[in-house]
């Protein structure tokens, strides 16, 4: 796969209660952003209004409302590529993209690779480039999304392919579930030191109402048990809250995600 290393501008927008659209700004061409994700249009159009900025495309990891339903009243202000995966549910889109193509934005400066990781959604994308990626519901800050199409083995094949790039790799996600996550994380594992002080950062992050993200690669691997399933404090959580041994990474996942969906 190719990449590259430049630092991308990237600026978070708010919507609904805890979705971030992400603003990736052109290198090449000042003023063109791009939206990622853009399940509200009104916060994006104030956005771009404040910024000074115009609109170039718009790229969709997967077709829940909440990460799409602006697009058509973006489309307002003008045409742009839309660009997302091969799934009817996302309507308007100008191009289809698939696993390992490269999604080229060339007036732009810009190229992503396309990761395929079905679990949350089974069409489920993340875009990956210039050292930045942007994998919507998949991959969470110190957790992962609930799988409401995919299989154990899909979601954690997923999410052990994301763990796998590179670790300077900075991750915009598609919720604030940060603080919430940590508190399962240190359930299952609360020794972990990396998590203990993380779980610090972000409560002085969002009592100053400071996104948590982007969060980096480096950082998930130590904190998120969803990338550890293979790490022995992780498993021996995972067994003593389903009362059985797991032998395999992915059955650890599977009791890690259920268990999840049930934590408060
Ligand atoms: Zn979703």
């Amino acid at each position: 796969m190719s990449n590259t290393s430049t630092p991308l501008g990237v600026r978070p927008v708010r919507a609904f209660a805890d979705n971030y659209i992400w603003l990736i700004e052109s290198p090449r061409v000042p003023g063109r952003v791009v939206a990622v994700d853009p399940g509200e249009a009104a916060p994006v159009i104030a956005e771009l209004n404040r910024i000074g900025a115009s609109l170039a495309a718009i790229l969709l990891t997967h077709h829940h409302p909440d990460h799409i339903a602006g697009v058509p009243e973006l489309l307002r202000m003008g045409p742009v590529p839309v660009i997302g995966p091969d799934d009817d549910r996302i309507p308007g889109r100008t191009r289809t993209v698939r696993d390992r193509e490269p999604c080229e934005l060339p007036d732009l400066g810009l190229t992503f690779d396309i990761l395929h990781v079905p679990g949350h959604t089974l069409s489920h994308i993340a875009f990956w480039g210039h050292g930045a990626l942007f994998c919507g519901d998949t991959l969470f800050s110190a957790g992962c999304g609930r799988m409401f199409e995919g299989t154990p083995t899909q979601m954690s094949a997923s999410l052990n392919r994301l763990g796998g790039l590179p670790p300077e790799t900075d991750i915009f996600c598609g919720h604030e579930y940060t603080a919430a996550n940590l508190r399962f994380a240190l359930t299952v594992d609360p020794a972990n030191t990396a998590a203990l002080e993380y779980r610090d950062r972000v409560a002085r992050l969002r009592a100053a109402d400071i996104p948590t993200l982007p969060s980096r690669m480096s950082l998930e691997i130590r904190v998120n048990p969803f990338l550890r399933c293979d790490a022995d404090a992780v498993r021996a959580g995972a067994e003593a809250h389903a009362h059985h041994p797991l032998r395999e990474p992915t059955e650890v996942f599977a009791v890690l995600r259920a268990w999840k969906d049930q934590f408060r």
